[in-house]
């Protein structure tokens, strides 16, 4: 399935979940098996080429793309998540959303020192929440071997907020 065929199968809904924001909404790739599939299989190829040991899914979307991408790959699957979610002793960062702001957490013992950290998220707006992401995984002592996501809003600038880090993006909208 080429990159047209599967930017159609993102919906874009005006005003959600704020007046003035137009939200990308994955729902339709999702329910498609060849969409979803062919998706997770070109990020699983342009993921790859930067040879990382783990994987770190964003809370919530992220975690569907960071669960099928972890199985294909054969990757520990680690998360990022919201305030109080996580059981165990967390460490936290706070981040500026698109609309709003937020803390992400992570488990003080999800990140082996010195691995190779391939960090993924559905959407690439203004970067804040993957920026405190790649923030928190190096403050554990990983490496950002690159930031892959099924899309990005170009005109948000968000990857001017992840310094050198590679950025992986398959769709552009
Ligand atoms: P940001 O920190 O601005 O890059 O926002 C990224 C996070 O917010 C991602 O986890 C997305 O799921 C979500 N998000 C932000 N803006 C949008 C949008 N316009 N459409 C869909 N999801 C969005």
């Amino acid at each position: 399935m080429n990159h047209e065929a599967l930017a159609a199968h993102i919906r874009a809904v005006p005003d959600f979940p704020r007046p003035g924001i137009l939200f990308r909404d994955i729902t339709p790739l999702l329910a498609s098996p060849p969409a979803f599939t062919a998706a997770t299989a070109a990020l699983a190829e342009r993921i790859l080429v930067h040879r990382p040991s783990a994987l770190v899914a964003i809370e919530s979307r992220g975690f569907l793309f960071g669960a099928a991408l972890a199985q294909r790959l054969g990757l520990p699957l680690l998360l990022v998540r919201k305030p109080g979610k996580l059981p165990s002793a967390t460490t936290a960062i706070e981040y500026q959303l698109e609309y709003g702001s937020d803390r992400l957490e992570i488990h003080v013992d999800a990140v082996q020192s010195g691995s190779r950290c391939a960090i993924i998220d559905d959407v690439l707006a203004t970067g804040g929440t993957a920026a405190a992401t790649a923030e928190l995984v190096r403050s554990r002592g990983g490496e950002v071997a690159c930031l892959a996501f099924l899309l990005e809003l170009d005109a948000l600038g968000g990857r001017n907020r992840l310094g050198a880090a590679t950025v992986e993006s398959l769709l552009h909208f």
